[in-house]
């Protein structure tokens, strides 16, 4: 795709000359009225600058803008939509559930559909680590609920993190956040009180001995460690071979539970989420957390885990937990469509979209002659500047050239290709994602690569 395609809305063919005024407009209006003009900071352009997108359809593996401008899209709306937009499953599952009413508040049989599946599909060996699921609305939600749980099941106050990971924006697991923490460059969040975080251990990624000093210094306190199942919110880190099986065992000999986030890599990396197919085999993990994928694009997101630590969870329990929309109607239709579509042969596709990516990418930059590694884990995968290593931890990422992403970035959306706006974010494929669109990608990429070589460090 060219440039010159980019003015091709049909405001523009019809001879109206305002190529991003509309947006620019609208990006101005939007921040009048919106902090930062966005409702998700990661949505913002502030570490590539400009003004970001509004984005008005989508269908299959492109977004198209306000002005009907076409970008192959590479953010997937941050995961969730492994099948492409605009599946004709999904969105006749949704017409179909809102025609009965949009919310009850009250069970539904589709939740009993949505917990019996995730317990049929998360499987290896015969077994499932998901004897029980609890439907919530977020992300955020499902990880604090699951650190709440693991306290009230312990009865101990503190929780290990790793730097880097993003488990959502509850006070408690904000400290060295990667994600949007990562790209604005925050070491944490203001407003949580020091009483708080101090309530959180956060320790380097992949670093068994820092991990085992971490209980011997706070015997008997740990009530749990979280950690995403492969970190993807700091460009995509994969646990060292044999890293996720030492969390459990240390965390079990020390009594303390381990959650293991896959919002973000469940039911994308494959079938079962990163449990499935961690190198380390069937992990006897306590409790799960999924959002993105397990929704479809809609607001749903859940935990699931062993009967006797989610039975503590009211009303059996004395671990509270509740939602007005939780399980909602529309948004458990949709879940249930996608992970029903999401087949064997869907996770092929876009495993072998993202292997072409790679390819694609690594040619491109290696030809410009810029150093770079590219962090992977299944088909998620990041670019790292400046550096031939792929960064293990948080401090190696932080190590790497950033300052190249800009303009690769921009010059990527100049022709039409939407990467995610910060280096520390992975590239999301989809099933949708043909031969077409990644032609465009790997035509793209060249002089991206180009503008990549071509940037220079902030003075
Ligand atoms: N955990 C992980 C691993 C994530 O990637 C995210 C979001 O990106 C969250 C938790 C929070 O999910 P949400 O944005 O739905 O609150």
């Amino acid at each position: 795709m060219s440039a010159a395609h980019l003015a091709d809305s049909p405001r523009a063919a019809a001879g109206v000359q305002e190529p991003f005024d509309a947006n620019a407009r609208l990006f101005e209006r939007a921040q009048r009225r919106i902090p930062g003009g966005v409702n998700s900071p990661v949505r913002a352009y502030r570490s590539v600058g400009g003004a970001p997108r509004f984005v008005r359809r989508a269908l299959g593996p492109y977004v198209y803008d306000t002005e009907d401008r076409e970008y192959v899209d590479l953010v997937a709306s941050w995961g969730p939509a492994i099948l492409g937009h605009g599946h004709p499953a999904v969105v006749d599952a949704v017409r179909s559930a809102a025609s009965r009413g949009l919310s009850f508040g009250a069970p539904t049989e589709g939740e009993v559909e949505l917990a019996e599946l995730v317990h049929d599909r998360v499987r290896r060996d015969g077994r499932t680590p998901i004897e029980r699921l609890r439907l919530v609305s977020t992300g955020t939600e499902a990880t604090m609920t699951a650190v709440r749980l693991a306290r009230g099941a312990t009865g101990r106050p503190l929780v290990v993190k790793f730097a880097g990971h993003y488990h959502g924006h509850s006070d408690g697991l904000l400290a060295d956040a990667g994600s949007g923490v990562a790209t604005l460059g925050l070491p944490a969040s203001a407003g949580v009180p020091a009483e708080i975080a101090a309530l959180t251990l956060v320790l380097p990624y992949n670093d068994e001995a820092a991990l085992r000093l971490a209980f011997e210094r706070h015997p008997g306190r740990i009530a749990a460690v979280i950690t995403e199942a492969a970190a993807a919110n700091m460009g995509v880190v994969a646990p060292a071979p044999g890293f996720n099986r030492t969390i459990v065992d240390v965390a079990h000999e020390h009594g303390a539970l381990v959650i293991m986030d896959e919002v973000l890599t469940g039911f994308r990396v494959g079938p079962g989420g990163w449990w499935g197919i961690d190198p380390d085999g069937a992990l006897d993990v306590d409790l799960l957390t999924y959002g993105k994928v397990i929704a479809g694009g809609m607001p749903l997101a859940a935990l699931g885990g062993r009967a006797e630590v989610l039975d503590l969870l009211a009303p059996l329990g004395p671990v509270y937990q509740a939602g007005t929309l939780s399980g909602n109607p529309l948004a458990v239709a949709a879940g249930l469509a996608t992970l029903r579509s999401a087949d064997d042969a869907v996770y092929a596709r876009v495993d072998a979209a993202a292997d072409r990516v790679v390819a694609a990418v690594t040619g491109a930059l290696s030809e410009a002659g810029v150093p770079h590694a590219v962090g992977r884990a299944g088909n998620l995968f990041s670019v790292a500047f400046g550096t031939d290593a792929v960064p293990a931890d948080y401090d190696q990422v932080r190590a790497q050239e950033a300052w190249r992403h800009p303009a690769f970035f921009h010059a990527l959306l100049a022709q039409g290709v939407s990467l995610p706006p910060s280096v520390f974010e992975a590239w999301f494929l989809t099933a949708a994602h043909d031969d077409a669109a990644l032609s465009r990608v790997e035509e793209a990429l060249p002089s991206a690569a180009r503008a990549a070589a071509a940037a220079t460090p902030p003075a």
